[in-house]
């Protein structure tokens, strides 16, 4: 973690986090690693309302979705079994079936508006009451899109380059979160590319035609554009600044473009 966000963690008052999801425990896409981790946090109780919790699984779910909710709701049904956890200085509150309807407060937030809700054809439809939590921080964290590139087709309801396993035309290619949704940390995201890449691979094998300038191309389009480009010798540069940094730590991040640019520069 960087010094500075260390530091502000560790003059932070917070004593309760809502974690808030429109729809329920089984459509929540964390991660189980993820998740679990919140419960190995020895000043955090992980608070969660059992009665959120289905007892059993929709026949619905198809096997991804189904093994993932299974291990999800795993996890959050020892959150529940732990009860208050009233010996711990900070609350994570899970909420589940909850929509945002406003921000409350003069100037600054003081107050979220929820409305409940239920899971209708996978999406959260208003179902029983509103109400309220306090909040003087409120951090939104859905609809997250791809930019739409001029003269590629984009699939507006998925928010991503419209693409069949990564294939958008003939010699063009869409990798990561931009081909498969906000879906998945960086090693799903590597694999991923890794998987687009034999794929293109396999593509330039049949494929006709001239040679072409490969990297020498990017490499004076970048110049032309006057684009700030950093190289892998750039990229060794800042990984060998940053963990020279890290003083027993793994490394400390160079946060600031132009502190990357620098360094990159020699
Ligand atoms: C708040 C947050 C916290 C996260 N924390 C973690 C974490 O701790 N660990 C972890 O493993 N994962 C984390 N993730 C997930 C991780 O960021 C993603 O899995 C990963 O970045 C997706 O990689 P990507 O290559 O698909 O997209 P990105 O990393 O977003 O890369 C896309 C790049 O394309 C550029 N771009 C966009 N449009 C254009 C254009 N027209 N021309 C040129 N360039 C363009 C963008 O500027 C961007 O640099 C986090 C995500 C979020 C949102």
């Amino acid at each position: 973690m960087c010094a500075h966000a260390r530091a502000a963690f560790e003059a932070s008052r917070i004593e309760d986090i809502w974690l808030i999801g429109r729809r329920g425990p089984l459509e929540a896409s964390f991660t189980t690693a993820e998740l679990a981790e919140f419960g190995d946090l020895s000043r955090v109780a992980t608070l969660v309302d059992p009665a959120q919790l289905p007892a059993v699984l929709s026949n619905a779910l198809e096997a991804e979705q189904r093994k993932l909710a299974e291990k999800n709701l795993e996890v959050l049904r020892a959150y529940a079994a732990r009860g208050e956890q009233r010996e711990r200085p900070l609350r994570l509150h899970f909420v589940f079936h909850a929509a945002p309807l406003a921000i409350l407060g003069e100037g600054r937030a003081r107050e979220l508006l929820l409305q409940g809700t239920r899971v209708e054809n996978a999406q959260a439809v208003p179902a029983g009451e509103s109400f309220s939590i306090p909040a003087d921080t409120v951090i939104s964290a859905i609809g997250y899109r791809s930019t739409p590139f001029p003269g590629l087709p984009f699939d507006p309801l998925r928010g991503v380059v419209a693409n069949a396993q990564g294939r958008v035309e003939p010699g063009v290619y869409a990798a990561g979160w931009c081909k498969r949704g906000p879906q998945g940390v960086i090693p799903a995201n590597r694999a991923d590319s890794l998987a687009v890449a034999e794929l293109i691979l396999a593509d330039l094998a049949i494929r006709e035609g001239p040679a072409r300038p490969g990297s020498a191309l990017i490499d004076s389009l970048l110049a032309e554009h006057g684009a700030q480009a950093v190289n892998f010798a750039g990229w060794q540069k800042i990984n060998a600044a940053e963990v020279a940094a890290g003083h027993g730590r793994p490394r400390e991040k160079l946060a600031r473009l132009e502190d990357l640019l620098r360094v990159a520069r020699g």
